[in-house]
Formats: C-alpha cells, structure tokens, sequence
C-alpha cells in the first residue's frame, strides 16, 4: 500500500507538489528543491514506534537489520517494496576523550559514518535512492562523484542488478574510491575539470529521462540520509545534543540532518532540535561566503581546492535546504584551513577513530566555535565523521613524513608527525627505542 507521502518544492512562493512516482528532481514549475514530504502525518504511538525500531536490531530480516529501513514508517516507500540494501547504518557513536580536549568542550562524541559498507554516509542515502530507481523501472542509474558518492552508488546498483555510469573529475578522485567504482562493475567516466563540471554534464544528460540521477539532489538520497538523525536520538536515549557538527560539500549530508529531526520533533519524538553547524574547506566555502554576509547572493566558487577532496565543491546543489537547517536551529557556517584539518585529523586518529580529511573539518570546527564561545561550556557536542581513513592514505602518509602540500604548493606541518623509524641495527637499537617510547 502507498503510504501519504508526495514530492513538494521548497520554494516558499511555489510549493507545488508531485506525486512520489514522477520523475524529477526539480520542481517542474521552478526549478525549486524538492522534499519528500508526509501529506498526513504518521498516526503512530510514540512508545511502541520506539521500541519497534529498537527489536529490529535482533532480526535476521535484512530490512529490519539495516539502519535506514528499521526506520520504515518515516520513509515514502510501499510496505511490499522490494528494498536494495548492504546492511547500512546502525554505525557507531565513539566516546573521543583526545578530539574533546583539543576542542575544550566537555562533551564530544563522534558518529563514525565511515562504517558503513563502502566506507562513507553515502550508503544511507544509496539504500534508499536505488531503491527508488528500481520502483521507477529505471535502466541506468548514474551520479556525479568526487569518489564516495561513485563507490556507493556502484555498490547498490550492483547489488540491484541495475547499470551504472559515474562520472569523476579526471585526476582528482583517490585511488582507494576509483578502486571501489572498478571493482563493483560501474563505467567509469572521467571528466576534465573538477566536480561541479561533471554535475552539470550530467543534469543536462538526466534531463531526457535515459537515466536516473541519485545525487543529493534527488530527495530520496536525503530520505535514507535523514535516518542517521534518527538512529543519533536514539542512540541518545531520544535527547538530543545541544550541537551537531558537519562538513559541508554539496550540502545533503546537513540538509538532511536537518530534515531527519525537523520531523522527529514533529512527531514529538524528541523536544528540540540540536543546533546544526557546517563547516567548510576555506578554499571551498561558498556556503560560508553567503551565510555570514561577505555576499549578497549565493556565488559559486568558480576554482574550489582544498586537499579534501570530498568537499572540493564550488556549486553545492542543496545550499537552500543547508540554509534552513542552519537558519532553523541557529546554528554556524565556518570554513577551517587545510592546517586545522589535517591536525583535527590526526587528532581524531589518537582516539583509534580513522577518518577521511572532509571528516576532520567537524573537529577543527567545533574548535573554534568552542574558542568564539558559540559552543559554551557543558554543552553536549556531536560531530559528524563522514568517511573512513582508507579513503585516502595517501594524505595520511604524507602527513606523517611532513611531506603534505597544498594544492597551491603550501607545505603543511606535521605537528603530529609520526614517521616510520627505520632500525637496520641489532636488538639493542630496537630495546633503545622501545624504552625511550612515552
Ligand atoms: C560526500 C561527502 C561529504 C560532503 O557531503 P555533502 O552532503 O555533499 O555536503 C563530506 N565528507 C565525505 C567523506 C563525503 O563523502
Ligand atoms: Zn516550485
């Protein structure tokens, strides 16, 4: 049975709605995002939702294992619908006791998303876009990635049976996310330029209808995306924290979020809703450029860099719905130098947590907001670790020898510099470097 969910625009002065089954991911009217929205909310009994979603978790049902789909009363999709699923979510929530000292605030917890099956949040949208594509009858499903969005998709098309084409900025994805694509079956297309490039070729090829788009601009990637808000409240016993921190690329991943717990607080599933902060790559921050008023209107970036490649984005599709989040909760948009990041990241890492450079925006970020006073003593802080350290170890070992630059050719300081040590020597050059440890 279809459930009462449509397709609506954002824009406050259009608002048209469409059903779930018409092929957009635009308004046809205005061009405007489109939310996936409830027509009639859920009637649901608060407890018992609760603790339905919480006894999935022992199932052997793949639906009820997944940490998207054990939330299926809050997602637009049939009862019978046939799902496309890896075992997504249900990641971890990390204790981070180094990451919170190196902030000053009492409170940091880390929600790894790099656990998930291809190694980045991406799945938990994937699950469900992919899903969709095959409910629509869709051939090919296609993106365009600076790698994990790729990987991803690569998994659940595969996994669906479905064709794939990505295409990639020529030269700039990593090894390890290109080796995923490959490995999974998808063409890989390269493109020259950067990302934002490959967005636009492909949003002129999907206007025909020959493929389907899963990028974050397709409001059923943000559906699977909004569970993550959900799967935080509980694994806080439904509080939520004063402060959720995340990076900024494209602007799913936060526009998302925000979704996620504008509707449990609507349900009256949670009381609030946690401030929501973006942190962006200083040389990949249109975001930030708008929101904190150097800008009138929202400006591209026309030569977006930074090493984190993840969110080396000039154009962010969803800029609109990141705003409301941000403007809604009251949260902040920064930007954190290519130096803050790396050291945020090696941070991270002497918690034993590994995580990609766009991750480790979240903790140089909440840094500064805690030395600004945004985030003030004895507030509660979640950050949002978005992919896994295998995703690029290339950075790391550079890092590590002090042989990290910029894009520009600016070195960056090891200040946590761990260098291999290499001992030629006998046991005593070993026992002599063992004992002068800690
Ligand atoms: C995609 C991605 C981002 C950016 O997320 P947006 O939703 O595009 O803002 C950040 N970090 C990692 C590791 C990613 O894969
Ligand atoms: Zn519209």
């Amino acid at each position: 049975m279809q459930k009462p969910f449509a397709q609506r625009c954002i824009e406050p002065d259009c608002g048209s709605t469409f059903e779930l089954a018409a092929p957009l991911y635009v308004c046809s009217r205005c061009g405007g995002l489109l939310d996936v929205d409830w027509t009639e909310p859920p009637a649901v009994d608060l407890d018992s939702l609760r603790n339905v979603w919480r006894s999935r978790m022992t199932s052997f049902e793949a639906a009820d294992r997944s940490g998207v789909w054990r939330f299926r009363e809050l997602l637009p999709f049939a009862a019978d619908v046939q799902i496309v699923t890896l075992n997504e979510g249900n990641t971890p929530l990390y204790n981070a006791p180094r990451s919170s000292e190196y902030c000053g605030v009492d409170s940091l917890q880390l929600k790894h998303q790099g656990a998930n099956p291809t190694g980045s949040f991406k799945d938990t949208g994937m699950t469900s876009a992919v899903t969709q594509a095959k409910v629509l009858g869709a051939r090919l499903v296609a993106c365009a990635s600076t790698g994990n969005t790729a990987a991803s998709l690569a998994a659940y098309a595969a996994q669906a049976g479905l064709l794939c084409a990505i295409l990639v900025p020529e030269g700039q994805v990593s090894y390890a996310k290109l080796a995923q694509s490959l490995d999974y079956g998808a063409k890989v297309l390269e493109i020259e330029g950067n990302f934002d490039s490959c967005m636009r070729v492909i949003r002129e090829l999907s206007d025909d209808g020959s493929i389907y788009l899963v990028n974050s601009i397709n409001p059923f990637r943000i559906e699977g995306q909004k569970t993550v808000a959900i799967e935080l409240a509980e694994q806080l016993a439904w509080q939520v924290p004063d402060h959720l921190v995340v990076p900024g690329g494209n602007l799913g991943n936060s526009s998302a979020f925000g979704k996620g717990f504008r509707e449990l607080l609507a349900l009256g599933l949670t009381t609030r809703m946690p401030r929501i902060s973006v942190v962006q790559a200083e040389g990949a921050s249109p975001f930030a450029a708008y929101v904190n008023g150097q800008r009138g209107e929202f400006v591209d970036e026309q030569h977006p860099s930074t090493l984190a490649s993840a969110i080396k984005i000039g154009a962010p599709v969803s800029w609109k719905k990141a705003l409301r989040a941000v403007s809604e909760t009251e949260g902040q948009v920064l930007t954190v130098s290519e130096q803050e990041i790396a050291d945020a990241k090696a941070v991270i890492g002497r918690d034993g947590i590994g995580c990609e450079p766009a991750s480790a925006t979240t903790v140089a970020g909440i840094r500064k907001l805690r030395a600004e006073g945004f985030i003030k003593p004895g507030e509660t802080v979640v950050a949002v670790l978005t992919g896994h350290l295998l995703k690029d170890t290339d950075y790391v070992n550079k890092y590590y020898n002090n042989s990290l630059e910029t894009e520009h050719g600016q070195r960056i300081q090891g200040t946590f510099s761990n260098p291999p040590i290499q001992v030629r020597g006998s046991l005593d050059e070993l026992r002599s470097v063992l004992s002068s440890l800690g």
